[in-house]
């Protein structure tokens, strides 16, 4: 009986989840502003889904369950972007694009980006 050295293969379990890959969002504040012109960041509205350039957007962040509107676009975290409008909102809410933008487990409350929308309501000026 030779006994054989089975040289055993190390496997390693390779759990590189490569399903959702998507563009970073994170925004560094130290980043300098391009002076070039129409050089905006595109953002998709996680409600109705158009590319659109970020001052068309909303941005949403979550702090303990609530999601609030990110009006400067200062907060940290993540950030969710979503037309300023309840529709887009709301279309965004029933497809839980904000827990999955934003990384974390849903449900996310809404009162206070209702709030602010009702507060002001969409800009139709051009
Ligand atoms: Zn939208």
């Amino acid at each position: 009986m030779a006994r054989r050295a089975e040289p055993t293969p190390r496997v390693v379990p390779v759990r590189a989840m490569v399903s959702t890959v998507e563009f970073s969002t994170a925004e560094h504040p130290m980043t300098e502003q391009c002076p070039s012109e129409d050089s905006e960041p595109i953002r998709t509205c996680v409600g109705c889904r158009s590319r659109v350039a970020r001052s068309h957007l909303l941005r949403i962040v979550v702090v303990g369950g609530e999601l609030l509107p990110d009006v400067r676009r200062r907060m940290h975290g993540r950030g969710a972007h979503v037309h300023p409008d309840l529709a887009c909102v709301e279309l965004a809410e029933r497809r839980k694009a904000f827990p999955r933008a934003l990384r974390v487990a849903g449900p996310l409350g809404l009162k206070q980006v209702r709030a602010h929308l009702e507060q002001y309501p969409r800009n139709t000026g051009g």
